[in-house]
């Protein structure tokens, strides 16, 4: 959904969307599932620059780091972000689309995207790293079996260097 600011006059402008956050949209990599999202909130014109105040509710499933297993995962964040017009100078409406200008982003015309909006403030809310449990075993190098599931991975254990030192150590003391 799109509002369009040209209709905005000193009163603030409220929306409430509900969406839906395919996993390609948010990067794909961690976001495991389809995201709902509740983006609510209102919009204020002040000289040139709109004013966004929100609440963005996401509720979905992330890839765990280490078994790719689906965790669950919500967020609830209030944000704020500022819009100017990209009216002089260079612009191109790519601009606006930029994801690193999250604190003052460039409109594209007169139209605010909520679904951008929504992705860019789910973006921020994704934890940098997810595990299923802190003691997730992970994958195996070897075969790529899931670790946590008994009897998944039936390789031999590597030698552990730990080992091999006191090995060498042992070796050493039986020469003399
Ligand atoms: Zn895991
Ligand atoms: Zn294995």
């Amino acid at each position: 959904m799109k509002i369009d600011l040209s209709q905005l006059d000193t009163e603030p402008l409220a929306f409430d969307e509900r969406l839906s956050l395919e996993p390609e949209r948010l990067g794909g990599g961690t976001v495991a599932s389809v995201v709902a999202v509740r983006l609510g909130g209102e919009v204020r014109a002040h000289g040139g620059v709109y004013a966004v105040l929100g609440r963005c509710r996401a509720e979905g499933a992330l890839a765990c780091a280490r078994c790719l297993e689906p965790v669950a995962w919500s967020s609830d964040e209030r944000f704020s972000v500022e819009y100017r017009r990209a009216t002089d100078g260079g612009g191109d409406p790519e601009v606006g689309l930029e994801e690193d200008e999250l604190e003052v982003s460039f409109l594209d015309g007169d139209q605010l995207d909520l679904e951008e909006l929504a992705v860019e403030q789910v973006l921020l809310a994704l934890p940098m790293r997810t595990l299923c449990a802190e003691d997730c075993a992970g994958l195996c190098p070897r075969c790529g079996a899931n670790r946590n599931l008994p009897d998944a991975c039936r390789c031999r254990p590597e030698p552990d260097p730990r080992w091999q030192g006191l090995a060498g150590l042992a070796g050493r003391e039986s020469d003399n």
